[in-house]
């Protein structure tokens, strides 16, 4: 096996030997020993978290005199509580006030959407999205103090210029290994960000400067999860690629992708950086919508992006982390129209098809299910293909 080629995924490996569909890479009795590199380290990145006006309304509870958003997570909180770390976009605002909800154009939800994304698992949130400043000043200081209260790490908005300067760079150790994760919106749908606030923009400037110095700080991998693409198109677009290609070259070892409210490919790349390290760089373009009302084709649905990491046994590879189990699994969004509140689940489709959940749903709602599910292996089977070849 060459230098800094792909290791792990033991399984696929020996699947693809004992099918006579071997690679050439990856062959599994080289694969370092948990002693050589440490465990593999688990995430799980998720796509946008939206809520929209039907959102809010079945979220109602009129006994409680609150909004609960628990239920929709129910159906995949086991998925998103096994990773390590999980990642997702929350693509609102809260600002506390319920005069202030309100889905599409300008997103404002109760807290309790953020504390349900929270019970069903996820860790850490990217906040600069093109709605961050839906609701101004407060909107953008209460999802900050909101989410940090229940817990969240999180990055991307900045309430004053002493919080930036503090939470710049977010540090994440975990499992032993340490990670810096950085954000970047394309914009903010036409609206000024207050005086005083921050909230990270694609800018090449600010870019370059922020990885050079999470570089300094010498973590393990780079992450930059930018906010970007053009809507319902369900491959990269020319500004995607621009600043994906300026992230790796500026040093990013992975980066994840979101906006377009639909799926697009994933993939690993072998890229030189500016610094002349030749390494394996992961990639998402788009990883769809986790929940939201957008109900037709492509838009239905995102998936839950899994990856590992452990670090190289070669401490002289510049590569320190290898990647390894990198899947997908798709969710798809439910709207139970039989139920008074018409009920929002997010379905694991792998597991819903297997029969292994009690939820039935209406014949319409299995159909779309179905497609969505069939839409999406088509769509991502070249990306499975390029990094089975990986693993
Ligand atoms: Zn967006």
């Amino acid at each position: 096996m060459r230098r800094g080629a792909w290791y792990g995924g033991l399984l696929l490996t020996l699947a693809l030997v004992l099918t006579g569909w071997h690679t050439g890479r990856g062959v599994a009795a080289q694969a370092p020993t948990e002693e050589q590199s440490g465990r593999a380290v688990t995430f799980s990145v998720i796509g946008d978290i939206m809520c929209h006006d039907k959102q809010l309304a079945s979220a109602w509870n009129a006994k409680t005199g609150q909004h609960d958003f628990d239920r929709v997570f129910q159906t995949i909180k086991s998925r998103l509580s096994r990773a390590d770390l999980t990642i997702a976009n929350l693509e609102t605002t809260l600002p506390g006030k319920p005069a202030l909800y309100a889905g599409y154009p300008q997103f404002g939800s109760p807290d309790s959407l953020a504390a349900a994304v929270k019970n069903a698992g996820v860790d850490v949130l990217t906040l600069a999205n093109n709605h961050s400043v839906d609701k101004q000043a407060l909107g953008i200081k209460r999802t900050i103090s909101v989410t940090q209260k229940l817990g969240f790490r999180i990055l991307g908005t900045y309430a004053s210029v002493a919080d930036y300067n503090q939470r710049r760079l977010l540090q994440v150790n975990v499992g032993g290994l340490r990670l810096i994760l950085l954000n970047y919106t394309y914009g903010t749908n036409g609206l000024k960000v207050p005086k005083g606030m921050v909230v990270n923009m694609i800018e090449a400037r600010r870019i370059r400067s922020d990885i050079a110095l999470a570089r300094k700080a010498g973590p393990d991998a780079i992450m930059v999860l930018f906010h970007f693409g053009t809507e319902y198109q369900r491959h990269s677009s020319a500004y995607q690629q621009k600043w994906v290609n300026y992230a790796i070259e500026e040093g990013a070892d992975i980066v994840m992708g979101g906006h377009p409210h639909v799926l697009q490919p994933f993939g690993v790349r072998r890229s030189r950086d500016k610094y002349g390290y030749m390494k394996e760089r992961l990639i998402t373009w788009s990883l769809g919508n986790f929940v939201s009302n957008q109900q037709r084709r492509y838009t239905d649905g995102g998936m839950i992006f899994n990856f590992s990491l452990r670090r190289n046994p070669d401490a002289s590879s510049p590569q320190k982390l290898l990647f390894s189990n990198i899947s997908y699994e798709p969710v798809w969004v439910y709207v139970d129209k039989r139920t008074a509140n018409h009920q929002f689940h997010i379905l694991p489709v792998n597991d819903y098809i297997k029969n292994k959940m009690p939820l039935t749903l209406d014949r319409s709602g299995l159909a779309k299910m179905q497609l969505f599910y069939k839409d999406t292996t088509a769509h991502l089977q070249p990306s499975m293909l390029s990094v089975a070849a990986w693993q």
